[in-house]
This record gives C-alpha cells, structure tokens and sequence, in this order.
C-alpha cells in the first residue's frame, strides 16, 4: 500500500510507471503473508518489485515503450521473472522506457519521458529510465531492467542509486525483448547492494529455454558480501583526461581513488588505448544486431498493423513506418547498411575485430586487476530536450558504460556523492567475467 500510494502521488508527474498492478499485487502480497504464517515464503518474500517494459510477464501487455506493439501481450512469462515469482516477489508495474531500450535518456520512448525527481526538468537516463525513478521515488523496493551498453548503470548514477549488471550470459535473456543478443543482459536497479546481490542469485542460472544461458554453478552471492582487506585497483588514466568530463565527476571520481589507496588498497593506473573506438565499435554491432532482431515486427504477428495496406509489402512498410519512433527506424538503417553486402566487411568484419580487441585486453587487465574503476557517465543528469536532437553527442556519452558491455564483464554503479547543484555522481566498478561475488562485495564496502 506504502509504493501504491506513492505511485499514485507521484507517477503523474515522473512517468515511470507504463501500468500498475494493484489487485495483483494485493493478492501477491497476502498468499506472500499466508506463506509468512506458515514458515515457506521464499527469499524474496514481501520485495516489491517493477518490470521494464522489455520483460514478458504472460497475460501482460508488453511493449517496450514502442507504438509497434500497441495491445500485444505476453504468451508466457521471461524465466528471470518467474524465478522473481517462485520467490514470492511482489510484482507492481510494467515501467516506461526508451523505445527498444534504444537511447540513454528515456526520451525515444512513445509514452513520453520518465522524469527525475530531483529535478523533473531533468531526465532520469536511460533506457532504464522509469526503472530508475521507480527505485528512486520510492514507488518500489527494486526493478529489473536491461542493459545493452549502459542502460542500468547510467540512469542507476542520474538517480543516485545503485545499477548493476552481471556478466553476459548470467542470467537467461528468455523472454527479454532482444536489442542487441550479443550485449543484452538483464539488470537490477536498486537502493542497496544487498538487494541487487540477492536479485542476482535468484535470477541467475542455467535454463533449458536460452542455450547461452551459463551454466555455472550460482554462488550464494548475499551470504558472500564480505570483502577482502586488499584489492588491486586500476583505473584508465584516459577515462580521467577525456575532453567533456565534467570536472566534479573527475574530482569525484578521484577522491574515491584517493580513498581506497588510504584504505590500503593498491591502486594504479592502466593504458587501455582503445577508448576512441569503443562507441563507434558499439554502435556498429548493436545496430545490426538490433535490424535482424527488429524484422520480426512487420505488422503480421505482433500488435500495431497499419490499416491502409494495400498488399504484404505495403503492409510491412506501412507498419514499420508507423509502428516504430525516429531513433528506431534510425537504427534499423544504419544496421541494415553495415550488414549490406558491399560494406559487410568494411564495417561489421572490422567491428567484430576490433570487440575482439577490446574484450581481450579488457580481460588481461581484470586479470592483472580485481577491479576497474571509472565513472559511470560524463555529466549528470541533463535537461530533457537538451541531447536527444544531438544523436552523435548522445551516443558519445555512453563512452563509459560500452566497455563492458563489449567486454561482456559485470559492472556497477554505485553513488558517489552529488555536484554542486546537487545531482547524483556515479561510480563505475568493473570485474572479472563470473566474479560477481567479489564485486557485489567491494561494491558494498563502497555504498
Ligand atoms: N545508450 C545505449 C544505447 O542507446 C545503451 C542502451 C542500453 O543499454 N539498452 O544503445
């Protein structure tokens, strides 16, 4: 009743929230107590808990902030929110965010922006966006959101809590509306570390419906929040030095360094010579990715269907056209043009290269490291209006945040203080493939 309250005060203005749950959750909320009585809730029992609008959940709408898949339902639910329910989570909305999870402010969204509360003004990142202002207003404990290149991490250091994702692979993308298949991984959005460890560890695992699912063993990552006495820390002296750093963040940033050297942590700085190529490498491989998973969306077998057909192919253009927003059909372009077969080579070969190049030297330098530590964005939380008509400035800021995803490594943000007009600093914490459990506990240190 406290978050629906609060959903219903707030939502109005912060749109984070597409549709709520109430009877749902009310009817969750006391078998969860029946279950309390009797001594079997599971270990989520009583956490209420909202979904990105990329996750099926059966009977539910699902749209992925898209005008394409208008009145289209889940058939069944994505394996990382049944595992949710199966531990007597509490389920309360579906939340607003870009459309395709394609953007990092929340705006390519066809429902409008989600805003964030500290200055509604302001956007709250993205594309997890109404995940985050969820989690930060207060109209839910956690949600469950996406991340493809950045898209829990950023909008988690706009807000000032904390955004994790896991290593590729760690939790099964069954049912998670594809973007980017190589990239996509579920992520979490919470206040505290402890949250995300145990999200996590309910949420990962093996799963005979996504066969690059891992099939690791699943520690006990919320019983393992211990940290060492020491870490090797390294941090990318370029990241630091990169023109359109905001000068607090830099600060901010290297106060935490200065820090964890005092806390007796070794702590050094490392060359990663690539930092140029990673957005370019990123956007090049997302977006064709993304043009063969959205040709699934031709007006034939999903929600909107243009009503002025003519024939199939009308029928298909017409749809399209309608059906997706600008940064969409953008996407869909430019990945169609690097998968076209005169320039396959020139551009999708080489990016392929060049991931390779990235993720391998990224991984000898968290072999070398336990972590890397970088900010999570180069400027707070700005104005809504202000990037999205600039898509090259937009893109650049996700400068930061690509590296692991084209690494596939897990990573954090967790805060770091405000500027000084009293906007959340994130702080970017990187480690080793599967070692999650190490990260999740110097993240928690540092909280
Ligand atoms: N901002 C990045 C993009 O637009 C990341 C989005 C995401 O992680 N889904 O692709």
């Amino acid at each position: 009743e406290y978050y629906l309250d609060n959903i219903n005060q707030k939502n109005p203005q912060l749109n984070a929230f597409l549709e709520v749950w109430p009877e749902e959750a009310r009817a969750q909320a006391e078998a969860v107590d029946a279950k309390l009585a009797a001594g079997t809730a599971g270990k989520l029992a009583g956490m209420v808990i909202g979904l990105k609008d990329v996750l099926a959940y059966k009977d539910h709408a699902l749209q992925s902030s898209s005008h394409i898949l208008d009145g289209f339902k889940s058939l069944f639910t994505a394996s990382a929110v049944q595992r949710l329910l199966d531990e007597d989570a509490i389920l309360i909305g579906r939340q607003n965010c870009d459309e395709f999870a394609m953007g990092a402010s929340n705006e390519t969204s066809y429902f409008g922006p989600a805003r964030n509360e500290i200055d509604p003004d302001r956007v709250p990142g993205g594309s997890s966006g109404g995940s985050a202002v969820a989690v930060q207003a207060d109209m839910c404990l956690a949600s469950i959101g996406s991340d493809t290149g950045g898209s829990v991490r950023q909008p988690a250091a706009f807000c000032g809590i904390v955004g994790f994702k896991p290593t590729y692979s760690r939790i099964s993308r069954y049912g998670l509306v594809a973007y980017a298949s190589s990239f996509d991984q579920i992520g979490t959005l919470t206040r505290s570390v402890d949250d995300a460890a145990l999200l996590l560890e309910v949420m990962a695992g093996p799963d005979n419906f996504d066969s690059t699912a891992s099939q690791r063993e699943v520690p006990a990552y919320s019983q393992q929040l211990e940290p060492a006495p020491h870490y090797r820390i390294g941090y990318i002296k370029d990241c630091l030095e990169r023109p359109g750093l905001n000068p607090e963040i830099k600060a901010a940033t290297e106060n935490a360094l200065e820090q964890f050297r005092s806390q007796g942590h070794v702590v050094e700085a490392v060359d990663f010579p690539y930092l140029d190529y990673i957005v370019p490498t990123y956007y090049i491989l997302t977006t064709a990715e993304a043009s063969s998973n959205l040709s699934r969306f031709d007006g034939v077998k999903y929600g909107y269907r243009a009503p002025d057909a003519t024939d199939l192919e009308s029928l298909y253009k017409k749809t399209r056209a309608k059906g997706f927003g600008p940064e969409v059909q953008r996407r869909i372009l430019l990945g169609t043009f690097v998968l076209s077969a005169s320039y396959y080579d020139a551009y999708y070969t080489k990016a392929q290269r060049v991931r390779r190049l990235i993720k391998d030297t990224t991984d000898e330098l968290l072999r070398q490291y336990d972590f890397l530590v970088l900010p999570t964005t180069p400027t707070t939380a700005f104005h809504i209006g202000d990037v999205n008509k600039d898509t090259l400035a937009m893109y650049l800021a996700d400068i930061f945040t690509v590296q692991a995803s084209l690494a596939g490594v897990p990573a954090v943000s967790v805060p770091n203080g405000e500027d000084s007009a009293g906007l959340p600093i994130g702080l970017q914490i990187l480690s080793g493939a599967f070692r999650e459990e190490q990260l999740l506990a110097f993240a928690k240190a540092v909280t």
